[in-house]
Formats: C-alpha cells, sequence, structure tokens
C-alpha cells in the first residue's frame, strides 16, 4: 500500500474506533429508515409506525453519543432491537428473519459493555448476552408455527432475510476490524514507549551522550575478544568549580555541553559517556596508544582555542585526558577506566590541560 492510501486508511480507522457510537446509531438509523420504506412499501402498517419511532429513536441516540452519554444509548439500543425484532416476528413472522438483528447487536453489546463496565461488574455484559439469546430461543419457540399477521410474498420474504443477514454480518466485521485496530495501535504505542525508555535509561539527559548503564555494555563486550583492540580516554574539564562560581551553574551547564558537542564532533564513530558530573569517557575501537593520544591531543587544544559562548560572554575552558589502551592484564572495563582515570589524575597534578597516554 502507497503511503497516500496508508495515510487515509489509517485516518479513517482513527475516526472509525473514536466515534463508533456515533457511526453505530448512524447506521441503525439507516437500517430503519430502509425498513421503513419497505414496511410502507409492503403495506405494513404497525411496522411503519414502529420504524418512524426508531429512527426518532437513533436521531435522539446521535445526540446523546456527540454530549457523550453512552450508557443511555446502550439501553436504548438494547431495547429498541429487541421490541422491535418481537414485533416484527409477531407481524410478518419468523421466516422474514428479523430476529437476525438480535445477533447483529451482539458485538455492540460485548464492544460497547466492555467500556462501560469494568473488572467485576462485567457480569452484566453476560447477563444481557443470555437474555439476547434467550429472546431468539422463545420467539423462535412461539413463532415458528404460527402464521403472522401480514403474509409477505417470497421475493420480499427474501430480502428481508438478506437485508438482516447482511446487518449482522456487517456488524461483526465493522466491530473486530476496530477492535483488532485499536489493540493494534495500543500495542504498537507501548513497544515505541518501551523503546523510549530504554533509550532514556542509557542516556545522559544533558548531553544526550551515553551514560554508564548505556557504554558499559559495549566495553563489556570488546573485553570478551581477546584479540580486540581498543583505547579509553578518560577527560575532565578543568577547575570546572571555578567556571559555575564565576559564570552560574547554567553557564557551567552549558560549557559542558559545547565540549560535548567538540568531542561528539572530532570522534565520530567513537562510544562516548558522561561518566560523572564534567568527566567524560571515549572508546576508541581499532586504535593504538599512539594514535589514540595524539587524536586526544588535538580534541584538548581544539578545547582550550574555543571558548564557550554563553549570553555574550566567551568562557574560556580546558580539559585534562588520560588514556589507556587494554591489554592482556585487564580483566574487565572498569579496570581500563581505573588506568585512563590514574593517568588524568596524574595530569591534573602537573598542570592540567595536558594529555597523559604513556606510562608514566
Ligand atoms: P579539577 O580541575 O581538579 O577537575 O577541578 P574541578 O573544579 O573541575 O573539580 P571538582 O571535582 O572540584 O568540581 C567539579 C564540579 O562540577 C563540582 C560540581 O558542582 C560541578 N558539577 C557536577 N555536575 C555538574 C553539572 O551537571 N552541571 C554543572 N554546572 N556543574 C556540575
Ligand atoms: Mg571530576
Ligand atoms: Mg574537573
Amino acid at each position: 500500500m502507497n503511503k497516500k492510501r496508508k495515510a487515509v486508511v489509517e485516518r479513517a480507522m482513527h475516526y472509525l474506533v473514536h466515534n463508533s457510537n456515533m457511526v453505530t446509531v448512524a447506521v441503525m438509523c439507516l437500517v430503519h429508515a430502509t425498513l421503513l420504506l419497505f414496511m410502507f412499501a409492503s403495506g405494513v402498517t404497525p411496522l411503519v409506525q414502529f420504524n418512524v419511532l426508531s429512527v426518532i429513536v437513533y436521531i435522539f441516540c446521535y445526540l446523546l453519543c456527540k454530549s457523550g452519554y453512552t450508557l443511555p444509548v446502550f439501553i436504548s439500543i438494547i431495547v429498541e432491537v429487541s421490541a422491535y425484532v418481537v414485533v416484527s416476528t409477531y407481524f410478518i413472522g419468523l421466516r422474514c428473519g428479523t430476529y437476525c438483528f438480535l445477533f447483529s447487536i451482539v458485538p455492540i453489546i460485548i464492544y460497547l459493555g466492555c467500556f462501560l463496565f469494568k473488572g467485576a461488574m462485567r457480569w452484566i455484559i453476560v447477563v444481557i448476552l443470555a437474555l439476547n439469546f434467550g429472546l431468539f430461543a422463545v420467539l423462535y419457540v412461539m413463532f415458528s408455527e404460527v402464521p403472522p399477521v401480514y403474509e409477505l410474498s417470497p421475493a420480499l420474504r427474501l430480502f428481508l432475510v438478506l437485508f438482516s443477514s447482511f446487518v449482522m454480518v456487517f456488524s461483526t466485521i465493522f466491530y473486530n476490524t476496530i477492535y483488532i485496530y485499536s489493540s493494534e495501535v495500543e500495542v504498537n504505542g507501548l513497544e515505541l514507549r518501551n523503546k523510549q525508555l530504554s533509550a532514556d535509561a542509557c542516556e545522559d539527559q544533558l548531553t544526550g551522550l551515553l551514560n554508564r548503564r548505556g557504554f558499559l555494555p559495549a566495553v563489556e563486550e570488546l573485553m570478551k575478544d581477546k584479540d580486540s583492540r581498543f583505547c579509553i580516554s578518560f577527560c575532565d574539564i578543568d577547575n570546572f568549580k571555578r567556571i559555575n562560581d564565576s559564570y552560574g551553574h547554567d553557564a557551567g551547564d552549558e560549557v559542558i555541553r559545547h565540549i560535548t558537542s567538540i568531542i561528539r564532533k572530532e570522534m565520530q564513530g567513537c562510544d562516548i559517556c558522561r561518566w560523572g558530573g564534567e568527566e567524560i569517557i571515549i572508546l576508541m575501537k581499532d586504535m593504538d596508544i599512539a594514535a589514540a593520544g595524539e587524536k586526544m591531543e588535538y580534541v584538548r587544544r581544539y578545547i582550550e582555542m574555543t571558548p564557550t559562548v554563553f549570553f555574550n560572554k566567551r568562557i574560556p575552558s580546558t580539559i585534562t585526558i588520560g588514556v589507556s589502551m587494554k591489554n592482556d592484564s585487564h580483566n574487565d572495563p572498569e579496570e581500563v577506566i581505573k588506568e585512563a582515570d590514574e593517568k588524568m589524575y596524574y595530569g591534573k597534578q602537573h598542570g592540567k590541560n595536558i594529555v597523559i597516554w604513556e606510562n608514566e
């Protein structure tokens, strides 16, 4: 199905699901208007009068639906259809098949009933369905051998049987379709929300970088492969407390975002994680320590030369970086990260704004 047609179907289904009561009542009104004409043409005056009454009932129900009153509509449909079936069976006989209307409201009883009655109250739906079937059984027993008041011709009877069966089948298809559609929409919505929640759980809110939960599995995966080669860079913003104290916490946040954006731009293809407040660590796959050290030296200089602009203020900042490379002595990701952290700490003690990648 092409996109445009799919969108039209989606919109139509959305409308039907959210206006199913109004559509039902409108269809019921149309059915009775058709029956009204048919009974008028057949000269069955009592059913002409009944159908006029039914049309009025459904116009009233339509207005009730618009105002959000579902229970009176639910009751009206059940009472009207039951009464119509009894009266029409009495006047034109069982063989005209109007009892099919009793089966046509079964999906309505279930669908609307489940909307109206929750939990244990749903016994009401079971009772209504039992009464509905009971009414059919009683009518069948009582009228199967009784001649009707108005004897319609076989052609007219055939029309009525086909018409009422069609209404029954239509109702079943309509309600099952909107039930399946709304279930699918609900399931898709839940899957989407689950995905979003999992993504949120692995992401840092301020920077959009991975958090520890999102980052560590990537390193663990690499550690499983004995021959894998990767480096970890541990970056820490220098004198960040002073930046906060001098420019304010919001400016501090902007500095973190600015440095993040530089690292993200320069370290494409790497997993980047906000490890803590002003600490960022980078996983560099398939890189040896010299290449990683040089790359980080470039990033350090870039950050040093690019101050953060915050409300017309230029806030200079620098970072200190420690780089470690995974080797056979490392047993888990924390050990590689710890080594990078120790190198970064060494850099802090030796003037800051520096990359330490060789073993000191
Ligand atoms: P050093 O050069 O030794 O790293 O000094 P420092 O001031 O950067 O380090 P210190 O650990 O003393 O201070 C880090 C500060 O970072 C303290 C904390 O209030 C601040 N901080 C942590 N998370 C955030 C954050 O999300 N936003 C802002 N604005 N500040 C933060
Ligand atoms: Mg720190
Ligand atoms: Mg710091």
